[in-house]
């Protein structure tokens, strides 16, 4: 099948779901997918009765609003500086975001790199440095390499607010919750941490098939076909369509370094709300680096942000084109919330790419 062309992808697509002869719901988990399936117009091109969703694939997305307010706590203190990865700094909170916060005085940076914030730190001693550690298994390892090197270089100014999601269990937690999900298009870059195999329990249990795709559209594709190959088999396991970058045990060092650093512990994501086990926490031993402990930031009440439906556009139960305010009161330019905000968001690409 790897030799073949798009246009032949599309040819089994469409055999295929004439053979399965029934409605087939697929649903990516990754917002870099997301964002490829909409920027190359493919739902348009998949048969009727083929529908991709949307899942919890984008970390700004999923984090709770919680959190958020949180965050927003933080970057009122005026000896910190707060540094962030782009998308998170326009994610409204109730009242304020990062961006609004900054305007206000509040020092908020935009880094490419957690290493990046460590170095603000070794240059303002007299700051507190905090990194908001945000994303999947594919960001953590590299975070967790940084901490370790803050630690060695005995940085005493940085530390992390945490706020890592485990992508397994939010897959659970949609298929508990009730989503009519076929399979899924399982994320390439966590893959390549995590490895296929980290899916085949979720599989064998919900006797679903899961592919690990890549990125480019004849990727997507070939990883549709292959679902809708297992789907018509009535086969469920992980399988592997990003053959050039995923195995089936992943990145063993990388695992290494994320679980030297980070445990896993419960957490709360946007929409789908508190899930065992599905986030990470700093251990003990790297607990002076938690910015949670080192702030004493209280906990706050559950929070959400009214009229916007991106808790059900994570869940698969939505497309973002059926929230009332899609395009009308939410655009890019006034985003309500975070899944309209992040260039991975599903409302975000569905309002640029259509479909
Ligand atoms: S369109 Fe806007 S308000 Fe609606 S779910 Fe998406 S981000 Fe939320």
């Amino acid at each position: 099948m790897k030799t073949r062309s798009p246009d032949e992808f599309l040819q089994t697509i469409h055999t295929l779901a004439v053979k399965i002869g029934r409605r087939v719901r697929l649903m990516e988990v990754c917002g870099t997918h997301t964002t490829a399936i909409a920027r190359a117009g493919l739902r348009s091109t998949l048969p009727e009765s083929i529908e991709l969703v949307s899942g919890p694939g984008c970390p700004v997305c999923v984090t709770a609003q919680r959190e958020i307010e949180r965050m927003l706590l933080l970057a009122r203190r005026s000896n910190v500086i707060i540094c962030t990865f782009g998308d998170m700094i326009r994610v409204p909170g109730v009242d304020s975001s990062l961006e609004q916060e900054r305007s206000r005085g509040a020092d908020i940076r935009v880094v490419y790199s957690p290493d990046d914030a460590m170095h603000i730190a070794e240059e303002k001693t007299e700051k507190e440095i905090v990194f908001l550690a945000v994303g999947f298994e594919t960001t953590a390892p590299g975070i967790a390499a940084t901490v370790l090197e803050a630690v060695e270089k005995k940085i005493k100014n940085f530390s992390l607010f945490v706020s890592h999601k485990l992508i397994t269990p939010a897959m659970e937690a949609v298929l508990h919750g009730g989503a009519s999900i076929d399979g899924f298009i399982t994320p390439g870059h966590v893959s390549v941490v995590l490895g296929s195999n980290e899916f085949t329990p979720l599989a064998e249990k919900f006797t679903i098939p899961c592919v690990a795709t890549g990125f480019e559209p004849s990727d997507v594709l070939e990883g549709i076909a292959m679902l809708l190959e297992a789907i018509a088999e009535k086969r469920c396991g992980s399988f592997i369509q990003y053959v050039r970058a995923v195995k089936p045990d992943g990145n063993p060092r990388a695992r290494e370094i994320l679980f030297r650093v980070y445990e896993i512990t419960d957490a709360e994501w946007r929409g789908l709300g508190i899930i065992p086990q599905s986030g990470l926490r700093l251990k003990k031993e790297f607990s002076s680096l938690d910015a949670i402990e080192r702030f004493s930031l209280p906990q706050i009440p559950p929070v959400e942000l009214s009229d916007c439906l991106c808790g059900d556009v994570l869940k698969g139960n939505i497309h973002p084109n059926e929230c009332p305010l899609f395009g009308q009161a939410c655009t890019p330019r006034t985003p309500v919330g975070p899944c309209m905000v992040s260039s991975e968001g599903a409302c975000a690409a569905r309002y640029k790419y259509g479909g």
